[in-house]
């Protein structure tokens, strides 16, 4: 049977509700880097699923994609989030991203491709994003990045952000 989104709050609702008031701090604090729960740049924590914040009403940030304008491979970007949803999905004490941008590059060969290392990964709580130290080689997301590259080659100036699912 799948998860659906209403047995994901009822199981973290019911987490909030037997937590006591020292336990909800640390529930909170893991369910935010569970990606679980979301915080705001204004402080304010949200279900995973809310697309504006409780507190402030601003739109949460990084829901949305970014590919080249040319990008018709629909397929192979979700190839590319099922590996960055598998990636994060149990890493342990790693705070998952909102999404992850990859950059360009030439250190494969000839032709440009997208990087499998230098990611950029962006938190709902900042509007911009930091470097991933980790080098996503030998995984499935390199593998649609090799896929995506050979697809149809970026090209300098090219953006790809891919949104990584919460469940
Ligand atoms: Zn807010």
């Amino acid at each position: 049977m799948a998860t659906t989104p209403t047995d994901v709050t009822a199981v973290l609702n019911r987490l909030m509700t037997a937590a006591s008031p020292y336990e909800e701090i640390a529930v909170t604090d893991a369910m935010i880097t569970a990606g679980l729960m979301w915080r705001c740049p204004c402080g304010g924590t949200n279900a995973y699923n809310d697309i504006v914040c409780d507190l402030c009403a601003a739109d949460r940030l990084w829901i949305a994609d970014q590919t080249p304008p040319r990008y018709k491979c629909w397929k192979l970007l979700d190839d590319l989030r099922e590996g960055l949803k598998d990636w994060f999905d149990d890493r342990a004490r790693v705070r998952r991203p909102a999404a992850v941008g990859f950059r360009v590059t030439n250190e494969y060969g000839d032709d440009p491709a997208w990087a499998t290392s230098g990611a950029t990964v962006y938190f709902p709580d900042s509007p911009t994003g930091t470097e991933y130290p980790h080098d996503f080689a030998h995984s499935w997301v390199a593998d649609a990045l090799v896929e995506i590259s050979e697809f149809d080659r970026p090209q300098p100036g090219d953006s790809l952000r891919i949104v990584v699912p919460a469940v």
